[in-house]
C-alpha cells in the first residue's frame, strides 16, 4: 500500500508539474497572439526547445500504468469480492485498465516517447 501511494503521488506530481510547465508558456502564448493580432496557433508554433509530446506521452504511459498496478492490487488485497460486480473495485480496474487503450495506448505513447528521444540524439549530434 505504501508502495502504491508513493507511486500514486509521483504520478501526481508528474502531471501536475508538465500542466505548471505548460501553463507558463501557453499563457504568454495566448497574451502575444491578443497582442500582436495573430492566432494562439501561430504563437505555439514560435516556441522552441519544449517537447510537450514527450513529457505528456510520458506523464499519459507512467500514470496509466500506476493506475492499473493500483487496481489489480487492490482487486488482489481484497480477493474474489473484489471481482464481483457488487463492489466497486471491479469497475475501478476497468476505468484503470482503460486508460492505458484510450487516448493513445501505451505503445503509442512509447512510440511517440522513443521518436522524441530519437530526434532530441540526433539535433545533439548534429550540435557537436
Ligand atoms: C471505452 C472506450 C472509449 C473510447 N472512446 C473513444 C473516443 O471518445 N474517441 C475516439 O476517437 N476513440 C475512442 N475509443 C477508441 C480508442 O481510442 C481505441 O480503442 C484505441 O485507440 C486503440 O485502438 P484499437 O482499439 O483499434 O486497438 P489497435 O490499434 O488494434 O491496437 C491493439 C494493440 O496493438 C498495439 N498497437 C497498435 N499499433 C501499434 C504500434 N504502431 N506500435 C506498437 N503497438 C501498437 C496497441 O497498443 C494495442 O495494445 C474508445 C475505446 C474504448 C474501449
Amino acid at each position: 500500500m505504501a508502495e502504491l501511494a508513493a507511486k500514486t503521488e509521483a504520478g501526481r506530481a508528474l502531471v501536475y508539474n508538465l500542466t505548471h510547465r505548460m501553463d507558463e508558456e501557453f499563457l504568454p502564448a495566448v497574451k502575444n497572439a491578443l497582442a500582436n493580432g495573430t492566432t494562439i496557433h501561430d504563437e505555439l508554433k514560435k516556441l522552441k526547445g519544449a517537447r510537450w509530446t514527450k513529457y505528456s506521452a510520458e506523464a499519459k504511459l507512467f500514470c496509466s500504468n500506476v493506475a492499473m498496478e493500483v487496481a489489480d492490487e487492490c482487486v488482489t488485497l481484497c480477493g474474489g469480492i473484489a471481482y464481483m460486480r457488487d463492489f466497486p473495485l471491479e469497475k475501478y480496474m476497468r476505468d484503470a485498465k482503460i486508460t492505458q487503450i484510450y487516448e493513445g495506448t501505451v505503445h503509442i505513447q512509447k512510440n511517440e516517447i522513443i521518436t522524441a528521444l530519437i530526434k532530441e540524439y540526433a539535433s545533439k549530434e548534429g550540435e557537436e
